[in-house]
């Protein structure tokens, strides 16, 4: 057999993305047994690191192992009962997610939807939360489908009011752009590795306010020892799933290390490590970091006067959709990018296939130097494909970013 051997791609798509060379050393770490005081220490470590990056005191802070859907689906499952109703405003493909989770946990799902490269307004979720009184309002807070970012900060207050559990799916969003568990008041919140925080698909942090922790629980009626086979729930619907059985993932997380599953430890180092980069370089300096490299590459896109897709207003820091001009073949370009510079750029799905592109600057990727040759590549690619387009500018406007200098 040959070696491994891939090709040294600038992954410059929605995600995922190249890793933190210090979260691939992670992953190569040796492994100790699963209740080994030491493998236990970075389970408790793991936790307090997430309780910051995720900005909240909430106990419940863990690790979910799968992807991030994996954490969706076990927020979900664990909370939904059947006919219990729950409010997805969907504003792209992640929402239609959410909805298709939800749905198949037995909830009755209400969606709203807002034109893509659109975001709702507080008011429009207040009044559907009004008129249908759900149990659960789930929403996406950046969907990479969009680029678009759902401002957060209003709707935990109306859920309050409301009674409403309100649960965010922040995997594209967090780490590049603000996000604020406790001050926004959210019940629930889950995320992935592979967007901003700079790490491999695989592992889904999520935290867990104690209002939800409470709903949860209640599901459950553990009889010590037997919890497999046995376990009731105290009002007759036993969450649908095992793996995802939240209360079962917390006692094993918990002080009595209840045996579930075995925890993909090396997984578990990738996430350790993600969040230690993320706080060791500090929330602030990795939120501008993201920042910067997004205007950078905004402004380079319309430098070489390719249009930005979508209201620019709610853009997320870390990815731009890039409207596809008529006079090229989209899948082309990327190809050619890919293939010839070895750059992985994006395409979008549903309504958005084939219309635009998507260029994301995140993690580690977050980058000067990423930012620039994706640039110039991308006009180089254009101009041999024989659009016609101003040179050489797209590159200047976002080292004029860089230096402060934007107009
Ligand atoms: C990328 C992304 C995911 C990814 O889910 P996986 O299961 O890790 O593929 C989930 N939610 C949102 C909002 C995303 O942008």
């Amino acid at each position: 057999m040959k070696p491994l051997s891939l090709p040294p791609r600038l992954l410059m798509g929605p995600g995922p993305i190249n890793c933190y060379p210090r979260v691939l050393q992670a992953m190569s770490t040796q492994l100790v047994g699963q209740y080994d005081p030491v493998m236990t220490g970075y389970m408790n470590e793991v936790m307090a690191l997430y309780r910051q990056v995720f900005n909240t005191n909430n106990k419940q802070t863990l690790l979910v192992d799968g992807t991030s859907r994996a954490g969706i689906e076990a927020v979900l499952v664990s909370c939904i009962e059947p006919g219990d109703k729950v409010l997805v405003p969907v504003f792209g493909r992640f929402g239609h997610l959410l909805a298709e989770i939800a749905e198949r946990a037995g909830a009755e799902v209400h969606t709203i939807e807002t034109a893509w490269g659109e975001v709702f307004a507080p008011e429009q979720i207040e009044a559907a939360i009004r008129e249908i009184r759900p149990k659960v309002l789930a929403v996406v807070q950046g969907d990479t489908s969009t680029t678009m970012l759902q401002p957060l900060e209003h709707l935990g207050e109306i859920c309050q009011r409301y009674d409403v559990l309100f649960y965010s799916d922040a995997t594209a969003s967090i780490g590049g752009n603000p996000f604020e568990t406790d001050k926004w008041g959210l019940d629930a919140v889950s995320v992935g590795l592979q967007k901003c925080l700079g790490g491999p698909s695989g592992s889904a942090p999520v935290t867990l306010s104690e209002k939800y922790v409470e709903c949860v629980r209640k599901r459950h009626h553990v009889e010590a020892g037997i919890r497999d086979a046995h376990h009731q729930s105290a009002s007759g619907s036993r969450i649908r799933s095992n793996y995802f059985d939240l209360p079962m993932i917390m006692d094993y997380w918990g002080e009595e290390r209840l045996n579930h599953h075995t925890e993909a430890a090396s997984m578990l180092f990738c996430a350790r490590e993600c969040a230690v980069n993320l706080l060791d370089e500090g929330q602030e300096a990795v939120l501008s970091r993201h920042k910067t490299a997004g205007d950078a590459m905004l402004a380079g896109i319309q430098a070489m006067s390719l249009q930005p897709f979508g209201d620019l207003s709610n853009k997320m820091t870390n990815v731009v959709g890039v409207n596809i001009p008529d006079e090229v073949d989209g899948e082309a370009i990327r190809s050619t990018l890919l293939n010839t510079f070895n750059i992985e750029i994006g395409t979008s799905f549903g309504p958005l296939k084939g219309k635009i592109w998507r260029i994301g600057t995140m993690g580690y990727n977050a980058r000067e130097d990423a930012v620039y040759h994706t640039l110039q590549s991308l006009e180089t690619v254009l101009r041999r494909s024989g659009m016609s387009l101003p040179l050489g500018e797209a590159v200047d406007a976002a080292m004029a970013v860089y230096a402060g200098r934007a107009e």
